[in-house]
């Protein structure tokens, strides 16, 4: 009879039960680890709450999981029985086009996980291995901590490829998670003023203790004519939109100095269209980046970054909670009430 473990089983939105599915099976060409800690993304939460796996439920969600060897294929060498194991999904082929370019948060073959890391056990192929999407996480991290590797990978990504430098000053649009690990890292990278924007307060109050300088609430106040004020009327250098709003897309245009730089962090919905100011682009020499994911070096970079003192992972996890409880976590998260939320099986 084959094993089985406890997992999250989507059924529909907001349908999430925690029961019995098949363990799965040790790969020959990798390990099985028992999962330790698993984050809450945000991607997460609009999938568990959305019918987002239409005719294919039940489905385990769950991408930020770490956790422990517990078993150990006939053909996987370099690893032993307890070694404590970060390996963030999906996985990129390293084959292809994109992913020999270095980009390979674009890989044409990217790899769902049949089950997500919301479970009791999870499979770490050698596919996994062979691109290098994992690490060990070191004896004295605790492995909360270390599920913070993949939700800040893309933000690495995105200040790395900006150069965000001493001196610079850098708004940040929205408070939420992202946002969060914006500021934090902006201030780690050497930036003089970061000025963090949101609607909720207490979101805001948080960006203060991770290191803004300056918090704007933009229900109270006009957010284009503080940054002006912050900044002599000349503008922020880097302005990034981290929210799912036109509006702030909008308003970041107006926030940038002469020659500044402005990101599109936060996807807005497909098919959303945003009226820009080209005006205003054109005789302001502003430059316009997407940003989206984090290719695998800068992944490990992340992870190496997300369980450094310098980086107080503590402050970030707000909450550790059974995976059992995960209506009352969604609702939490919803409430914006956390940064991050981790599920322990
Ligand atoms: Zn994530
Ligand atoms: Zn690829």
């Amino acid at each position: 009879m084959k094993e089985m473990m406890n997992a999250l089983l989507m059924y529909g939105p907001n349908d999430i039960r925690y029961e019995k599915i098949e363990k799965p099976e040790c790969p020959t060409d990798g390990f099985l680890i028992k999962v330790k800690a698993v984050g809450l993304c945000g991607s997460d939460i609009r999938n568990l709450t959305t019918d987002s796996k239409k005719g294919n439920y039940p489905f385990v969600y769950g991408h930020e999981e770490v956790g422990e060897i517990v078993e150990i294929g006939a053909e996987c060498t370099g690893f032993e029985i307890g070694d404590r194991i970060f390996s963030p999904r999906p996985v990129p082929c390293m084959e292809c086009e994109a992913c020999i370019d270095g980009r390979s948060e674009q890989c044409q073959n990217i790899k769902e996980p049949e089950i997500g890391g919301f479970a009791e056990y999870a499979a770490v192929s050698g596919r996994v291995l062979k691109a290098k999407m994992w690490a060990k996480i070191p004896k004295d991290i605790k492995y909360e901590y270390a599920t913070l590797g993949e939700p800040l990978s893309s933000v690495y990504s995105c200040q790395r490829k900006l150069n965000i430098k001493f001196g610079d000053t850098v708004v940040i649009i929205g408070a939420g998670p992202i946002g969060c690990f914006h500021v934090r890292l902006a201030k780690l990278r050497g930036a003089k003023t970061v000025i963090s924007i949101d609607i909720a307060q207490n979101r805001l109050n948080t960006t203060k203790e991770l290191g803004a300088d300056y918090i704007i609430n933009s229900l109270e106040i006009d957010p284009i004519a503080e940054v002006k004020r912050i900044t002599n009327k000349k503008g922020a250098d880097h302005v990034i939109s981290a929210t799912p709003v036109v509006k702030t897309q909008q308003q970041a245009l107006e926030m940038a100095r002469n020659g500044g730089v402005i990101t599109f962090f936060g996807g807005v919905p497909k098919g959303t269209l945003t009226p820009l100011d080209t005006n205003i682009i054109h005789y302001n020499n502003l430059w316009i980046y997407g940003h989206f994911g984090a290719n695998v070096k800068d992944q490990q970079e992340a992870f190496r970054l997300a369980i450094s003192e310098e980086f107080t992972p503590e402050k970030f996890i707000t909450k550790v909670m059974p995976m059992k409880d995960i209506d009352e976590a969604l609702n939490i998260a919803k409430a914006g009430e956390a940064i991050k939320i981790v599920l322990v099986p």
